[in-house]
């Protein structure tokens, strides 16, 4: 079976891969080009793609024969697949569920800590020499503990932050979601997504990227948020928009972000690596090399599935 790995993984992964199956490891960490799409789909058995490695509708068109039967992705976020040209095509999709819940829900919480608590800009002011010794009215942020929470998503992620809220700093918690969820503890579902950014003191976007979620938190919602609230986003750039979060931050309409992904990442607005009161982390989310270990063992599982021919774990 011949396996393309399309971005360097850790060596305990690319380890197991090797000895499993017929394997090409592109060494480059950009995603692959056109020709390498189509290339892909033509001449490998199954791909192991990752962020950023669009599979869209028009790569499938153009490749000319499509030997390739898996796209393993390597992560639980798949909006750079079109699964259903991929379906039509003869191509499964298998993704990482549950290896990247705790680690990004990590994420969600440094993020939430650092904006509320301007943890970035104390720490730049102090690299800065600026720093003339503590006093009683410096940087003062927004105390987080007992404050009210909105998860957009409560879904693996959603749950494990909105957990992380409620026995780690006694936060009231709120959600929205396509469908109720059962979570032992409280955790009050709303309506509809401006009433949530009304109620809440920071909103923690975690649904994923898709057409249907594609600037989900707009201008409207934004606005709708208290100017005391802050916005956080684990989720996928695009689900936010990215021109009206700067126009809120500029008019004051909230008072600060915590971004670990970006519109059209990795490019990042000037307009938003000038402001104070934003922080800016490099999808960091589940970077860390037992988890990036455990998405690579779970997409190689999905792998050694197709090939001894059993039902794939992990199909989209
Ligand atoms: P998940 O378990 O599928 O949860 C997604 C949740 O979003 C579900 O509860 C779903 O509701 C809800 N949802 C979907 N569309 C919605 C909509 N239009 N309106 C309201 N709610 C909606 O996925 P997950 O494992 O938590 O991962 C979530 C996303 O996080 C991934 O897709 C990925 O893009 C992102 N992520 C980012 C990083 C990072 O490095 N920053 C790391 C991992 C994942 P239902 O349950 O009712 O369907």
């Amino acid at each position: 079976m011949r396996l393309l790995i399309t971005r360097p993984l850790p060596d305990a992964v690319q380890e197991r891969a090797a000895a499993a199956f017929q394997c090409e490891f592109r060494t480059d960490q950009t995603p692959l080009e056109r020709g390498e799409l189509i290339r892909a789909l033509e001449e490998f058995d199954v791909v192991l793609p990752t962020l950023g490695d669009r599979f869209c509708s028009e790569i499938f068109a153009a490749a000319q024969q499509v030997r390739c039967k898996l796209l393993a992705n390597f992560g639980v976020g798949y909006n750079h697949i079109d699964v259903g040209a991929a379906r039509n095509a003869g191509v499964a999709v298998t993704n990482t569920p549950g290896a990247v819940t705790d680690a990004t829900a990590d994420i969600a919480m440094t993020l939430i800590l650092m904006s509320a608590r301007r943890a970035g800009e104390g720490e730049r002011m102090l690299r800065a020499g600026k720093w003339a010794g503590w006093n009683p009215t410096q940087l003062l942020g927004t105390h987080v503990t007992g404050r009210t929470v909105g998860i957009v998503g409560l879904g693996r992620i959603g749950q494990a932050i909105a957990r992380r809220c409620h026995y780690g700093f006694g936060m009231n918690v709120r959600y929205v979601s396509r469908s109720p969820k059962t979570v032992g503890f409280p955790a009050q579902r709303v309506d509809s997504l401006t009433e949530l950014a009304r109620a809440v003191d920071i909103l923690v976007v975690a649904v994923p990227g898709s057409a249907e979620t594609h600037h989900l938190i707009d201008a409207d919602v934004l606005a709708a948020m208290r100017p005391q609230a802050h916005l956080v986003n684990i989720a996928r750039g695009d689900v936010v928009d990215e021109a009206a979060l700067i126009q809120a931050l500029r008019s004051d309409g909230i008072a600060g972000a915590g971004l670990d992904v970006y519109e059209f990442e990795p490019q990042v607005p000037e307009a938003l690596i000038e402001m104070q009161n934003v922080v800016l982390l490099p999808h960091l989310g589940t970077a860390a090399l037992d988890v990036r270990t455990a998405m690579g063992n779970m997409a190689l599982d999905n792998v050694a599935a197709l090939a001894a021919g059993k039902p794939l774990p992990n199909s989209v």
